[in-house]
């Protein structure tokens, strides 16, 4: 299996009836590109850059962060690199960061909505992501968006620290896309609206189903509750991927689901374009995907969404329909 899997590393990612996919790959620091590589990943559809906040001792600066984001773009070429600006709060804090105390962190001060508080601190992730623009295909990713006005608020915020360095007479490349994790279901619920107006969608399973199924993705007494396959999850995330293409923009995923074997039949039905998981599922995804007939993908989403009414239906149905998986 592994030297079928080796034998994908350059190929395109192509379903047997020749549909075409991106499969990327998550990062958490420039040291994962080499994985990356080995594994022919098309793109980087998610680098956490959290990392870099949670490494140093204290805030790292616009160059230092520069710099890791020119490592990146350099290295991965012409293929896109999605970055998501800092993620922190929840489970994840910093020595030189003071937070709130809070009873349910989860569902508070956290990712974008520091970001905009606190906006020296996203004005400067922001500058440096500008200024790296030139030397790859830089897309910025804003996560943990619930409502369109925070997207305005960091889309104006990008605007106008492109304004300043250019004013400075520093180069920014001018198709720098920008999009939003879908993470809260306010905010696929609204995906019509927001397709309007954003450049893409990345899909955030691991948030996505937590909020859904209102069960902390970290509680073991609710583990059960966290379906990825709950047909309420599915439905979601197809009205996601349809209205951004009603208005012609692309939905990729970057939770665990995108790489996740019983998921990859459904998704590709659905016509999720880009899917980013760790590198080390590429290979099996690309073999994976290039076992389905997109049509008939098509037709079991149906019965998934609309037929069956748990979970467990759903992974029994693509089980007995895939086979291999
Ligand atoms: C997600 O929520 O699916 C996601 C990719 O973000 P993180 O796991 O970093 O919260
Ligand atoms: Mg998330």
């Amino acid at each position: 299996q592994k030297a079928e899997w080796a034998k994908l590393v350059d190929a395109k990612s192509l379903t047997a009836d020749g549909t075409e996919f991106e499969i990327a790959a998550n990062i958490g620091t420039p040291k994962d590109l080499e994985g990356v590589n080995q594994n022919g990943a098309e793109g980087i559809g998610l680098y956490r850059t959290e990392f870099l906040y949670m490494d140093s001792d204290e805030m790292p600066t616009e160059d230092e962060q520069f710099e890791a984001y020119k490592a990146v773009l350099e290295n991965m070429g012409d293929r896109p690199v999605v970055v998501r600006t800092m993620d922190i709060g929840g489970d994840k804090h910093l020595p030189y960061l003071q937070l709130p105390e809070e009873m349910n962190p989860f569902l508070g001060y956290r990712a974008i909505r520091i970001g905009l508080d606190q906006d020296h601190l996203l004005r400067t992730q922001v500058r440096a992501l500008l200024r790296s623009s030139v030397y790859g295909k830089l897309r910025i990713m804003f996560p943990m968006i619930s409502n369109l006005q925070e997207f305005r608020d960091a889309k104006a915020i990008v605007d106008e620290e492109r304004e300043k360095l250019q004013a400075d007479g520093i180069e920014i490349a001018n198709d720098i896309q920008l999009g939003i994790m879908i993470e809260i279901p306010a905010a696929a619920v609204l995906a019509d609206q927001f397709a309007k107006e954003v450049d893409f969608f990345s899909i955030g399973t691991n948030d996505l189903i937590q909020y859904t199924m209102a069960a902390d993705r970290m509680n073991e007494h609710v583990s059960y509750l966290y379906q990825p396959y709950n047909p309420s999850v599915l439905r979601l995330i197809k009205y996601v991927i349809d209205a951004a293409h009603k208005e012609g923009k692309w939905t990729g995923m970057c939770g665990e689901v995108a790489g996740d074997q019983t998921a990859v039949p459904l998704l590709v039905g659905m016509g999720l374009d880009e899917f980013s998981m760790s590198a080390s599922s590429v290979l099996k995804t690309r073999s994976l995907m290039s076992k389905l007939d997109k049509s008939e993908m098509e037709k079991l989403v149906e019965k998934a969404l609309y037929e069956c009414t748990t979970s467990d239906q759903v992974a029994e149905l693509v089980k007995a329909n895939v086979s291999g998986i």
